[in-house]
């Protein structure tokens, strides 16, 4: 075989995407229900827009973007993530002059050349939400609220959802003085990507997963402790709505996330049942991001959740398989069917049922056997005999009934077992 697919990236086939399409339509179909509206945005957009919003010392940007010139000089990245991509969508079209809160969602794909492992790929699949216009602990908590029970919908059990707020961009400048200091007396001790981050960003050696840094930080002042009055008032009421939602939730004082543009609540949920690569979402406010790409301050707040965490972490498979559903298969026998075989088909297919027939011309055993496969509650045969007839045999699988009907009649007979 002389090509293979790149590094990190990975075919979904016949056999999974099944699983990727229900989970796809639950989710379609449950934030429409909670209001929210889809927005697509291109697969690529200017490095700069995520040079300015994600951060330039961020791992994202410094190391991970599929950036490239183009022939006419522009400088352009592969999405990395969808927040700036679709802040960028919201100003550029005006959408707060057609409402004061703008609710988006998001199904895409993203590009991050990270190192590639279980539930780590470098090009990944992301579901997320925006809510743009509300300051208020309410929103924090909704959007919570849908991850949560989205991911707890989809069968994923054994999951934590864990909660900070890191303040403001004061309450974080404040916070990393205090933190630099701490770690001073053990920089070398450091391992050397937070040696880096130490006077840029020290706030990401929180989320370390080395162990003897978290060691070093098990005494660290809480970025809680440096919260303004306002900030607080904020955490509180969201801890609140969440409990009114009954979502339970630990405090994890560590939990800063990766990007810049965040401010007060961050978010995570978490499995036991994945590796190191255990989370299944991120999230957080983040008031400062519109006005940091040039419009007027906005706040917001939103999350993005990985769907192949989701799909390694859900185990019951079948369980947002359209269950009532009937199928049928249609057996045609001889070169005298085919005509009408292809008319019944298609009369069946416009009237919504599921149906399939064999393209392979097989024999009536071999047939049998692959609607059997299919998993088929209606078989439905036409050979000559029934041609001369003008009928079928149509056989209920679940009670073996066998009728002989009309052609004139499938329709109606097929909806009668409904
Ligand atoms: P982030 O955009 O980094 O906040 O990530 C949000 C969610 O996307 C994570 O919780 C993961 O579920 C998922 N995710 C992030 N990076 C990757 C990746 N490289 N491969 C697969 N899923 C990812």
């Amino acid at each position: 075989m002389k090509f293979r697919s790149i590094k990190g990236t990975y075919d979904v086939l016949p056999n999974i995407s099944d699983k990727w399409k229900n989970v796809e339509f639950y989710i379609h179909q449950y934030l429409s229900r909670a209001g929210y509206s889809e927005i697509r945005t291109p697969i690529f957009e200017n490095t700069d827009l995520f040079k300015r919003s994600v951060g330039e010392d961020s791992d994202v940007v410094s190391k991970e973007m599929y950036s490239w010139i183009d022939q006419g000089g522009t400088d352009l990245t592969l999405k990395p993530e969808y927040t700036a991509s679709v802040v960028r969508a919201y100003i550029q079209n005006n959408l707060n002059s057609i409402s004061p809160i703008s609710k988006l969602y998001y199904i895409g794909d993203l590009f991050r050349r990270e190192r590639p492992q279980k539930g780590r790929y470098r090009q990944f699949r992301q579901f997320g939400i925006e809510a743009i216009g509300s300051k208020y602990s309410e929103q924090d908590a909704e959007i919570i609220s849908i991850a949560w029970n989205i991911i707890s919908e989809l069968g994923i059990q054994d999951i934590t959802l864990n909660l900070n707020s890191i303040g403001s961009s004061e309450t974080r400048k404040k916070y990393k003085q205090v933190l630099i200091e701490y770690l001073k007396p053990n920089f070398d001790q450091l391992s050397e990507s937070s040696k880096k981050r130490f006077n840029s960003n020290p706030l990401r050696i929180l989320d370390t997963k080395n162990k003897s840094e978290i060691e070093i930080l098990k005494q660290v002042p809480k970025i809680t402790e440096y919260l303004s009055k306002e900030d607080e008032v904020h955490f509180n009421e969201v801890q609140q709505r969440l409990d009114d939602l009954n979502i339970p939730f630990s405090l994890d004082t560590n939990l800063v996330r990766g990007l810049d543009y965040y401010t007060r609540t961050t978010f995570e949920i978490v499995s036991s049942k994945l590796g190191a690569q255990d989370a299944l979402c991120g999230g957080g406010r983040y008031d400062k991001l519109v006005e940091s790409l040039g419009a007027k301050s906005t706040p917001a707040v939103g999350f993005a959740a990985g769907f192949e965490r989701i799909l390694l972490a859900m185990d019951n498979d079948n369980e947002l398989v359209e269950k009532n559903i009937k199928k049928i298969y249609l057996i045609g026998l001889g070169d005298k069917v085919r005509s009408t075989m292809t008319k019944i088909l298609g009369q069946i297919r416009n009237e919504g049922f599921y149906i399939e027939f064999d393209p392979l011309r097989r024999s009536i055993k071999s047939q049998l056997r692959e609607s059997n496969k299919l998993g088929s509650s209606i078989t439905i045969i036409l050979g000559e005999k029934e041609m001369e007839e003008q009928c079928v045999q149509i056989k209920d699988l679940s009670n073996g009934n066998q009728q002989s009907v009309p052609f004139d009649s499938i329709i109606s007979y097929l909806k009668s077992l409904k």
